[in-house]
């Protein structure tokens, strides 16, 4: 199906799931697809708890959210334009800090700091911001429920959690780290259960989302079902692009 669209409405398509589900790889390569800007919501999430570590925000392990808060207004998270590879790196105050965010560490103290309602209120603005002009793809946990609840598409993906540390774990050994795999599934397991758990926009999958277990699925049959629900949006959106 050709879900290129060279005019007509722009939508708004919020991807939504789980950790590691593979919704950033689909997300990803479908905007590329359609032309539409891809915003990669966890890795500003990813950025904020870099800053807190570097800057020793916390105590014991823990990053102490009332020093965390008083620091939000130093804190700029930005996107590079796409690269050789690709993807759009993500900037910590200019910084291109892509590789650092995807590390052990980070991935340990993310989802408490995503947690803390303030740190919530200002990343949300600004992904907020970044949709104004529509035509993007954005993905996290919550965009169609809490950052864009109009989006004119939204799906949810899940995947069993031992696939998604499956994948997790081979993306880090493609990358030359040397995980350990139980480390990897326990990681998992304890981000869905603060993400799904906590207080500020759990993840939830929104009451007119569309679901997409992708267990058993290729990335080329997951970016045909998405195209395929994109058709859909666009008809609804009032023009048939295919
Ligand atoms: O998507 P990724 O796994 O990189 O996200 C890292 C963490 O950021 C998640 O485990 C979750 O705690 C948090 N997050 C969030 N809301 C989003 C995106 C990510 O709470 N929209």
């Amino acid at each position: 199906m050709d879900c290129n669209q060279n005019n007509g409405p722009k939508l708004i398509v919020a991807i939504d799931g789980y950790s590691s589900s593979g919704k950033s790889t689909m997300a990803r390569s479908f905007a590329r697809r359609v032309g539409y800007k891809y915003v990669d919501t966890g890795a500003m999430y990813r950025a904020v708890t870099l800053y807190a570590l570097r800057h020793d925000l916390g105590a014991g392990g823990k990053v102490d959210t009332d020093r965390l808060v008083d620091a939000l207004p130093q804190i700029h998270v930005s996107f590079a334009p796409a690269g050789a590879d690709g993807v759009s790196h993500c900037l910590l105050n200019g910084e291109d800090v892509e590789r650092q965010i995807r590390e052990l560490p980070v991935s340990e103290h993310v989802s408490p700091v995503a947690a803390i309602p303030q740190v919530r209120h200002f990343l949300v603005a600004e992904q907020q911001a970044m949709g104004r002009e529509k035509g993007i793809v954005m993905d996290g946990r919550d965009i169609g429920t809490t950052v864009f609840p109009q989006a004119e598409l939204k799906v949810f993906v899940n995947a069993s959690p031992e696939v998604r540390a499956m994948r997790r774990y081979k993306e880090m050994i493609a990358k030359g780290e040397h995980p350990d795999y139980a480390e990897v599934v326990r990681n998992i397991r304890e981000r869905d259960h603060i993400d799904s758990t906590r207080k500020e926009s759990p993840l939830r999958q929104a009451p007119d989302a569309i679901r997409l277990d992708n267990d058993h699925m290729t990335l080329e049959q997951q970016e045909e079902w998405l195209c395929q629900r994109f058709g859909e949006a666009l008809a609804r959106a009032g023009e048939k692009k295919y």
